[in-house]
């Protein structure tokens, strides 16, 4: 099937790099693929790993996006456990760890984002954790054994998710978090409202406002989170959930155009036509907002590698998609469509403290900017359709349960 005269090299075995490989197949790409991943799995999906993961419902098989067979009959060359360290561009290779160089006709980055690290006293104890891969995953489902008592610094998804799962298995939770509220980066005020409480009356204990100072230790195993005002949360293990650094170094070596992310277009093409970029590492432009910006999310992985897989095949441009995540939290399934960049109003569709509701951002001109949906798939699914068509609506028209999510989306 491949015709080694005409090689694609993807760097990054993930979410985006996996999912570019197979796109290419099936969109008609016969030529020479090879995939250079740094874990040694196959490539994998991350969400199940701060659930279903922590509670052993998931493994290494059901994570993989596709079995080992698929990449053989596929004739795409996986390259697992190497790490690209150096391109050069004039040459149109990549070094691996190994010291092989291999040629390229086209080139994808798709290295992902990294943990955050906090510099401070204690973080090279053992006990601190950190959540990206299985092996982070592993190490923190063995430290939830019974009678754990977790800290979580950070309130974001990762804080959330992890202690949503930790609780569930037994495990005393403290979250920890620098702003007034828990997920301040991805939802509004009244959201984070809601989600704090949920997470108060699980039992979990939640410090906002809350500046860590450092990890205090015991025979060199973490035994507490010190604050800054002098209080000590005292912890068997502590999981850093800080926020994710995109893995753009690569990029800046060759002198490709970086800003917190490697720059592409909406084709996923960087400023050298023969290298593209997908995934966590990007900022991308965001066509419905007028926009660029840095998503971190499993959709967003999968729309770039449709761009740059069009783009390499010569197939039409995938249409925008509205951005959109989801994070899964005890029984509660949050999903956001769109982002409310210029949103000056909320507009509530059902009731918050019966736990199935929706938010709808609105900008003056009544454009609907953005969905928070919580256990409310049909607000969520017509809110989509209604940010993509940039439809305008009054907050009365939303809040008003008689006309369905149909009528509103039509
Ligand atoms: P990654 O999946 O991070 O893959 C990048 C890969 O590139 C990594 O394997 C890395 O080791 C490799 N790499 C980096 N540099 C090199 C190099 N030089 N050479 C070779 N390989 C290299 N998103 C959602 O939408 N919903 C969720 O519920 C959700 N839950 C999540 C839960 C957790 C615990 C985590 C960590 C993330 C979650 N996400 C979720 C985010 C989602 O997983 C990411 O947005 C997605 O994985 C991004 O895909 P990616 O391929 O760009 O990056
Ligand atoms: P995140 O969602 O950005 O949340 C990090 C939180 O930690 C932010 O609220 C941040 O506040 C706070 N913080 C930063 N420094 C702190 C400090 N010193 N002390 C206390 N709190 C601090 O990132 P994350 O939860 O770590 O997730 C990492 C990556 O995984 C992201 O890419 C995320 O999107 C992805 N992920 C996604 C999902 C999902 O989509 N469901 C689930 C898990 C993980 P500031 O805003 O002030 O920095």
């Amino acid at each position: 099937m491949s015709d080694p005269s005409r090689h694609i090299v993807i760097v990054g075995a993930g979410h985006a790099g996996g999912s570019a490989a197979t796109m290419l197949r099936q969109l008609g790409w016969q030529e020479a693929i090879t995939l250079v991943g740094e874990e040694p799995l196959l490539p994998y999906q991350r969400p199940p790993l701060s659930k279903q993961w922590l509670s052993g419902e998931a493994t290494e098989e059901s994570l993989v996006l596709r079995p080992a067979t698929f990449y053989a009959g596929a004739s795409i060359d996986m390259r697992l456990g190497l790490r690209v360290t150096a391109i050069d561009r004039t040459a149109r290779t990549v070094t691996l760890s190994d010291d092989v160089v291999l040629p390229y006709d086209i080139l994808i980055l798709a290295t992902g984002a990294r943990p955050r690290r906090l510099a401070m006293p204690g973080s090279e104890l053992a006990g601190v954790l950190e959540l990206r891969t299985v092996a982070d995953a592993e190490a923190l489902k063995a430290a939830l054994h019974p009678g754990a008592r977790l800290a979580v610094i950070g309130g974001g998804y990762i804080g959330l998710e992890a202690a949503a799962s930790a609780r569930t298995l037994g495990a005393e939770v403290t979250i920890v978090e620098r702003e007034p509220r828990v997920l301040a980066r991805v939802a509004c005020p009244l959201l984070s409202g809601f989600f704090e409480k949920f997470h108060r009356d699980r039992g979990a204990a939640i410090e906002v406002n809350a500046q860590v100072e450092g990890l205090e230790g015991e025979g060199g195993h973490v035994s507490g989170v010190r604050l800054a005002d002098g209080r000590v949360i005292p912890c068997t293990v502590a999981l850093i959930g800080v926020g994710a650094v995109p893995n753009d170094e690569l990029a800046r070596s060759i002198g490709l155009a970086c800003d917190n992310g490697v720059i592409v277009d909406l084709a996923a093409r960087t400023g050298d036509p023969a290298i593209f970029a997908i995934g966590d590492c990007t900022r991308r432009p965001l066509p419905l907002y007028d926009r660029v910006g840095r998503l971190e999310s499993v959709p967003n992985a999968l729309e770039q590698a449709k761009q740059a897989a069009s783009a390499i095949c010569g197939k039409p441009a995938p249409a925008p998609e509205v951005p959109w995540f989801w994070s899964d939290q005890y029984e509660l399934r949050l999903q956001i469509a769109g982002i409310p960049f210029d949103a000056t109003e909320i507009a509530v569709r059902g009731r918050v403290e019966d736990g199935k509701f929706a938010l709808f951002h609105l900008a003056a001109d009544g454009t609907v900017q953005a969905v928070e949906a919580v256990n409310a798939s049909t607000e969520f699914m017509g809110g989509r359709r209604i940010i993509q068509r940039r439809k305008q609506l009054t907050r009365v028209q939303i809040e008003d349960m008689a006309v369905s999510m149909q009528q509103l989306a039509a």
